[in-house]
């Protein structure tokens, strides 16, 4: 959660920014965060740290139900010292900055809508986050929003994030909240956990149960976005009964 009094509307479509190893805020953004992870965020972070998801979840984040939208939520765990830095911080910078989280990315900015919100993305706006010690909003360089989240490479991430909003997008939370413990952790599964995933869907009988076609199969093999976006549609499926799934046709002798 953003403190309010950061937030600024941005004014005329532009906003300054600039960050650099030169300003001496250089790293101090990087502790006491309370940084949400997206599955997409976790998939970037466990292949650039070469971990297993179970590993990479294990070693470096919490999670827990979060009791407004009824689903599990994955955030990085801070170092548990004084400092409480990121993990990945170090003198000379993020050690995982090809790879870091969409929300590190979109710094300075925020989003108004929130990952779980009802699906209605003609709420979604952008806002300037002034934290006091941040000296890069001081810098002369402008931008737009959408030139800034060009420049940040966001676009991989908005369109991986959009898989993960559709599955609860638009479904009332009293709905959502009647999941079952089994439920909650097959969503945990598909969405952070790709590689049990990836064995539950390849070595079990799913594929016995379930008509998918060859050409999908291939892609979700080779490609762990593909597995991503199709862990996305299980859920859909399973949880909330969304025909994107087709029961295989059995002979009968
Ligand atoms: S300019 Fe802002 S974002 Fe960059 S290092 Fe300083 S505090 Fe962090
Ligand atoms: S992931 Fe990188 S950019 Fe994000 S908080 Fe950690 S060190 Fe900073």
């Amino acid at each position: 959660m953003i403190d309010q009094a950061v937030i600024h509307p941005i004014k005329e479509g532009k906003f300054r920014f600039t960050c650099h190893n030169g300003l001496p805020c250089f790293t101090k953004c990087c502790a006491n965060l309370n940084l949400v992870l997206t599955p997409y965020d976790v998939l970037r972070l466990k292949n650039r740290l070469n971990l297993s998801s179970q590993t990479f979840l294990d070693r470096y984040t919490t999670s827990f139900v979060d009791e407004k939208y009824g689903v599990p939520v994955v955030k990085l765990k801070m170092n548990n010292d004084e400092t409480r830095q990121c993990p990945f911080v170090k003198p000379e910078g993020c050690v995982v900055y090809e790879d870091r989280p969409g929300a590190c990315r979109l710094y300075p900015l925020g989003q108004a809508a929130s990952m779980f919100h009802g699906g209605h993305q003609a709420d979604e706006y952008y806002f300037i986050v002034k934290e006091p010690y941040c000296l890069g909003l001081n810098e002369e360089q402008e931008w737009t929003v959408p030139e800034w989240l060009t420049n940040q490479g966001l676009d991989k991430y908005n369109t991986m994030n959009q898989f993960f909003m559709d599955i609860t997008a638009g479904r009332p939370s009293k709905i959502i909240k009647r999941l079952n413990d089994r439920q909650l952790r097959m969503y945990y599964m598909a969405c952070y956990c790709l590689d049990d995933f990836r064995n539950f869907v390849f070595e079990t009988s799913f594929l016995d149960k379930f008509d998918i076609a060859q050409d999908v199969l291939n892609r979700i093999k080779t490609d762990e976005t593909e597995l991503m976006a199709f862990a996305c549609q299980w859920l859909k499926f399973s949880l909330f009964g969304e025909k994107t799934f087709q029961l295989a046709v059995t002979e009968l002798g």
